[in-house]
């Protein structure tokens, strides 16, 4: 029988640090992508009444992306937030400051990803200004005007780092409690972006600052 990770790694009594959590999610993620069904609480409580999650991603509703599986994280380790896209939004940074203030969550992933249909459409009304999907519509015209204020990008794949980017930004804009946690060094926001192709993220920028 395998030993608990937290076990392993002598953290069961103290709560790991955000740079901590960062290098067990991409643990984590390793062991996803190589098949492994073994799930870190990242220091959660084990019981399941309690809900104090130390890490909360802000991700892409993207059926392949499911935040605590692809960052092999239990239940109760990960505060989920997820829109197409990851956009944001004045319900997605309320989210966001409740677990900062209310569930001791001190490292915020912004979970992008490669395919993104959200960031395709985007990008495509960007450059062409006509969106290609009416449904969508409402959500990619505020994706590629985010865009634009970020510079533009120079192709899709460009605009999915360029997206990912701005949601951070944007969540540092429109959530005070996380901006005042960055600032207070007791929060970390990094930026990551998935591939389903390998199942591995890749992390665009460990720490962004206010
Ligand atoms: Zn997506």
């Amino acid at each position: 029988m395998r030993q608990p990770i937290g076990d392993i790694l002598g953290q069961a009594m103290t709560p790991p640090t955000a740079p901590e959590l960062l290098q067990r999610v991409l643990a984590g993620n390793r062991r996803w992508a190589e098949g492994d069904t073994e799930r870190d609480l990242l220091g959660a409580p084990t019981d399941p009444l309690e809900h104090q999650p130390p890490v909360a991603v802000i991700g892409c509703s993207d059926a392949r992306v499911p935040p605590a599986a692809v960052l092999g994280a239990a239940a109760g380790a990960i505060f989920t937030l997820r829109l197409p896209g990851h956009y944001v939004d004045i319900p997605v940074a309320a989210g966001l400051g409740f677990a900062i203030t209310s569930l001791g969550t001190r490292l915020a992933i912004v979970l992008a990803h490669e395919d993104c249909r959200a960031v395709d459409a985007a990008y495509t009304e960007y450059t062409t200004g006509v969106p290609p999907n009416l449904a969508l519509a409402p959500l990619t015209g505020s994706l590629a005007a985010g865009l634009h204020r970020a510079g533009g990008a120079t192709n899709v794949v460009d605009a999915i780092n360029v997206n990912a980017r701005v949601t951070a930004q944007n969540l540092i804009t429109q959530c005070a409690s996380l901006r005042q946690a960055l600032i207070a060094g007791t929060a970390q926001l990094a930026i990551m972006r998935y591939s389903p192709a390998t199942r591995l993220v890749t992390v665009l920028d460990e720490s962004v600052l206010p």
